[in-house]
Order: structure tokens, then sequence, then C-alpha cells
């Protein structure tokens, strides 16, 4: 059974399995691990796109052989990190002749930690659609698994390799009201967990995501102490994603009070000001409006 789509205009995309594909750019996700993550409109897009480009040619040929579709002559474009600026026109051209392009990367989302932003942005300026199939991205798998809240995340991609600006990388996420999620090369990822328990604290939890989906597949959760020595001693190989929990929130100190309540006060009067600065500090309400009638009285 073909299935009907809405398109971006409102108006139904008709999308069978190689069935005619919009003309624009379609961003294809593709599995993390197991063949069989990939979607059916992933498989319709692949199968009926007039133009295939790929981060590597070679990955998608095998992906699309994998799930018994042909490239049948159609042409393929490689577009990656080093020849973006050559490759671009090639694709906007097919884009321009009013071609459906379908674009993969090696692996999972493409843009998330892989290219695509500047082929998507350059789609965009040019008046071209651009539609997502979407499925797999590591990052979101290893949330899904790692027991810490995911009502807020910040993805942050791979860690800068060289020693300063790593340390400002690491300092800058710290305090985020968000779990993070990072990459990180196997090789690095002792050094990581020694730098953050430095700079975040033994105590912070994290889950370290390997492999997952695959047949390795290990999921480490615990304090930065904990999953430290769950690994001592071992080569860990494969992929992985760090899952950060947020730091606990600062407790505000009656200095911190005082000053916002002076500034408050300035606007309000003493009740709606010291409301205003329990909910933005997080202290108690009756606190607040003692500190505040006691500022009052001090400025007479
Ligand atoms: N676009 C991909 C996505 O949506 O997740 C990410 C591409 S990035 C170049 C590759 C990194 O993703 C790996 O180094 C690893 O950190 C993470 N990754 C990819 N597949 C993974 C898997 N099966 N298990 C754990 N991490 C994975």
């Amino acid at each position: 059974m073909a299935d009907d789509m809405t398109g971006e205009s409102g108006k139904a995309v008709r999308s069978g399995f190689g069935g005619k594909i919009a003309a624009g750019l379609h961003f294809v996700a593709t599995p993390i691990g197991s063949a069989r993550d990939i979607t059916l409109r992933a498989l319709d897009v692949l199968a009926g796109a007039d133009v295939i480009a790929a981060e590597d040619t070679r990955t998608a040929r095998k992906l699309m052989e994998i799930h018994g579709i042909p490239v049948a002559g159609r042409p393929m474009i490689a577009y990656h990190d080093h020849n973006g600026a050559e490759a671009r026109p090639k694709v906007l051209a097919a884009l321009g002749q009013e071609k459906s392009v379908a674009y993969v990367s090696e692996a999972g989302t493409p843009l998330v930690a892989d290219p695509g932003y500047q082929l998507g942005r350059a789609a965009i300026d040019a008046g071209y659609r651009v539609f997502a199939a979407p499925g797999p991205s590591a990052a979101v798998a290893a949330l899904t698994v790692s027991g810490l809240a995911s009502d807020r995340f910040l993805f942050a991609g791979f860690p800068p390799s060289q020693t300063g600006a790593r340390r400002r990388w690491l300092e800058g996420l710290e305090a985020a009201q968000a779990t993070l999620i990072l990459y990180e090369s196997p090789k690095r990822v002792h050094r990581i967990l020694g730098e953050l328990r430095e700079l975040y604290g033994a105590d912070r939890q994290v889950a370290l995501c390997r492999e997952l989906t695959k047949r390795f597949e290990e999921i480490l959760r615990g304090s930065i102490d904990q999953v430290i020595a769950a690994i001592e001693g071992r080569v860990l190989k494969g992929e992985i994603v760090l899952v950060i929990d947020r730091a606990p929130p600062k407790s505000a100190s009656a200095e911190d009070v005082d000053q916002a309540l002076r500034a408050a006060l300035v606007d309000l009067p003493v009740k709606a000001a010291a409301a205003q600065v329990a909910s933005d500090l997080g202290v108690p309400r009756r606190d607040a409006y003692q500190a505040a009638l006691r500022l009052k009285e001090e400025q007479g």
C-alpha cells in the first residue's frame, strides 16, 4: 500500500515504494548499526529519488543493496566535509532541474555531527524545498536509554581534541540546565571521564553508551567515579555517546537575594518584589518577603 503524506505546502505528496518523490532535497536518516532500523519512507525516497547524494557513495550503495534498491543508472554525487564547495553546485543544478535529490550521510541523521548543514542552507537560500525522512540518531538513542532527564537536552557534538580548547569547551557546558549529549572517540573516553571528574565533580551522573543497536551494545550508568571504575584497564572499542546529567541548581546566597531584591524594589512594591525574586532564585517566598521588608526599612 502506497502512503500519502502531506507536503510542506499542505498538498498531499504521493510516495509509494519507488514512486515519484517530490522535487527538492531530501535528508534521509540511515541506521546507526542495525540495518533494519531504516524507515519505510527512507526506502521510498532512496528508491524514487532522481539523484542520490551521499557522504560516502560506497556506503550508500551497500545500504541500498541490503534493502534491494537498485541504483539503476541514477547519478550519485559524493558530498562530504572536504568537497562541499565543488559538490554543492552539482546538487543545486539537479534541484534547478526540478529533480528530487536524496542525501544520506555515513550513518544516522545527516547534519547531526555529519555533513548537510551548508547543503540545506544553500538549497533553502536558492528557494528549493527541503524535506526530512527522519530516523535514527545516536544522540537520541543514547538519551532514550540513559536514564537521565529527557525534558531538556543539549547536543554538543564532539569535544575539540586540543587540550586548551577542550577544557574551555567543557567548562562552557558545565552549568547548562540541560542533559548533555556528547560524541567521543573510544580512544579518548578515559581522558574525557577524567576531565569531567575534575571539572564537573565525581558525583555527576553519566551514561556511557557504546555500540548502540549493535551486537556489543553496552550501557554503563552511574556517577562519573563509578563509570571510571567500571572501565578501568579496559580498552573500549566501537562508537560512543556520553550522556551527562545537568548541574545541580546552585542555591542562592543571602547576598544574592539582597542584591536581586534591591534591584526589584526600585520598580515594585515589597510583596511583588519578594515574589519575583523568590521565583527567579528558587528561594522560599517567606524568606524573600522578610528580606524585602528589612531592606525597605533600611532604605527608610
Ligand atoms: N549522524 C550521526 C547521528 O545521527 O548520530 C552521527 C555521526 S558522527 C560522525 C559519529 C559518532 O556518532 C560516533 O563517533 C559516535 O560518537 C556516535 N555514534 C554513531 N553510531 C553510534 C552507535 N551505534 N553507538 C554509539 N554511538 C554512535
